[in-house]
């Protein structure tokens, strides 16, 4: 298994989840249909709903509306990505991107927002 943020519960939850829903696994894209917390002209954010819970109290993340990956993005979509990460986005601790060995979603580019737990 690759290195995860998540606890071994929220590991199996996923599998679970996967399980009962085999229709995400033939080419619907979960992120596309995910419903947002906040929108903006180009992009949205939304609740995680299988956060890394080691790490996290809050677990949000932004993405494009439309569905393209980090290279398809246009520089209107960039610009407004800037001005979202300078305003908005401060309310988090940080910006988390998966490379291309853990992102489980790639062709929908998106940056994990995590508020941090700190030590428990
Ligand atoms: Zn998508």
């Amino acid at each position: 298994m690759k290195n995860s943020l998540r606890t071994k519960e929220m590991v199996q939850s996923i599998r679970d989840y996967n399980a009962e829903h085999p229709e995400e696994k033939n080419g619907e894209c979960a992120l596309c249909t995910k419903e947002a917390v906040e929108t903006f002209s180009h992009w949205k954010i939304t609740e995680n709903k299988f956060p890394y819970d080691l790490v996290a109290t809050t677990h949000h993340m932004i993405m494009p509306l439309r569905h393209a990956t980090e290279t398809e993005l246009t520089m209107d979509e960039w610009k407004e990505y800037q001005e979202i990460k300078h305003s908005k986005l401060q309310e988090y601790d940080y910006l988390l991107e998966g490379t291309s060995k853990t992102k489980s979603i790639p062709a929908h580019f998106h940056i994990h927002l995590i508020i941090g737990k700190g030590p428990q």
